[in-house]
């Protein structure tokens, strides 16, 4: 596949020879903020620092009105990564957040209305130095593609006419997705579409369910598509926490051979033979080890009989036998603790492991 346009996102590059980048969206509606010193922005600030430090490059925001497009332009100024804008319905709204700090704003060209609002759009973006995406969802296509049996065609030919509509003002900072709930058809659309064009896409597939379903279905689309050099950054929807997009979105990038760093987790089913809890010390320990910035494998594992054993390969691991838990490093076990100091133990041989791969 040859390579896209890159696009500049904030301080993210997309598409080109640059690392694919993960995003997340805000779940909820943002308060009115009074300014850029208004308290409700702290709490904010500090849960996308945390989405950044698990390894989110970019945020995006619903923005329903011109209201949501002021408090957005306020938070835009204090976030620790780019925001994007996500415009429907009314294009007054894109271009009110364009006024403010906003890394990119998306429009879906399913509701964005007449072409002469577009270029109004259009227009303040190549003022502000904005790029924009074209987000194509199969749930919210023109009414009159809407009608296509084809949803891939049909999707196709919204983002062929609204990039037409661009280039035609001679603007190329676009990104495009196609997002359909089908995972074949989101590989069919985005093959296609990397075949004609050179813009980067954002990978996706709308509405993709509860966790399991939604990882799942992420995973099926996303997988091959990013194994063919196609997409420059993912979101993986979920109806779920946006820490579990961003966590589900490492693991699929890992599963397709990019950006493999960080942590990687090994952790056991758990049977009758476990002495030690690995749901819940794998849940309690989940944020910590994905937000840790090094190449390094740890094991959690139930039992001695297969613990270190199962997890030779593992840089770190835990595990139960009898009343004790054993800390096992690359297989050999290293340390046998009450249970009652099995995290403090973990987070110090942790500790130490991370200083010894910086060195
Ligand atoms: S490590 Fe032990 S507890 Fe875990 S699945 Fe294997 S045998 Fe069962």
């Amino acid at each position: 596949m040859s390579l896209t346009k890159t696009i500049k996102v904030g301080n993210v590059l997309l598409g080109g020879e640059w690392p694919v980048s993960i995003q997340t969206m805000w779940k909820d509606p943002l308060p009115v903020f009074s300014g850029t010193d208004d308290p409700c922005l702290s709490p904010i600030i500090e849960r996308i620092s945390g989405l950044k430090k698990l390894g989110c490059h970019i945020i995006r925001f619903a923005v329903p009105d011109i209201e949501a497009a002021e408090s957005l332009g306020i938070l835009a100024g204090r976030s620790p990564m780019p925001v994007v804008g996500d415009i429907h319905f009314d294009w007054r709204i894109a271009l009110r957040c364009m006024d403010f700090p906003i890394a990119k704003i998306r429009i879906n060209p399913g509701n964005i209305g007449a072409e002469w609002k577009v270029r109004e759009v259009v227009a303040k973006a190549i003022d502000k130095g904005i790029p924009i995406r074209i987000g194509i969802n199969g749930g919210s296509l023109p009414k009159d593609l809407a009608r296509e049996r084809d949803i891939v065609s049909a999707a196709l030919k919204a983002a062929e006419r609204e990039i037409e509509v661009l280039e035609s003002m001679r603007f190329s900072d676009i990104v495009v997705s196609l997002k359909m709930n089908e995972p074949d058809e989101v590989v069919r659309a985005n093959e296609e579409f990397a075949s004609r064009y050179p813009y980067p896409l954002h990978l996706g597939v709308t509405e993709a369910g509860p966790l399991v379903a939604g990882i799942v279905r992420n995973t099926a689309a996303l997988v091959p598509l990013l194994k063919q050099g196609i997409g420059a950054t993912i979101r993986v929807s979920l109806s779920d926490s946006m820490e579990q997009e961003v966590m589900a979105g490492k693991e699929i990038l890992a599963c397709a051979g990019k950006n493999a760093h960080g942590v990687r987790i090994v952790s056991c089913p758990r049977c009758g033979r476990a002495a030690f809890d690995t749901h819940a010390f794998t849940s309690r320990w989940l944020n910590r080890l994905y937000s840790i910035d090094a190449d390094i494998s740890v094991a959690v594992m139930g039992c001695v009989v297969n613990g270190p054993g199962e997890a030779r390969q593992a840089d770190l691991g835990i595990t139960g036998a009898g009343n004790s838990v054993l800390i096992f490093k690359r297989g050999e076990i290293i340390r046998r603790i009450d249970a009652r100091d099995a995290d403090a133990a973990f987070q110090e041989e942790l500790d130490r492991l991370i200083e010894e791969k910086a060195n």
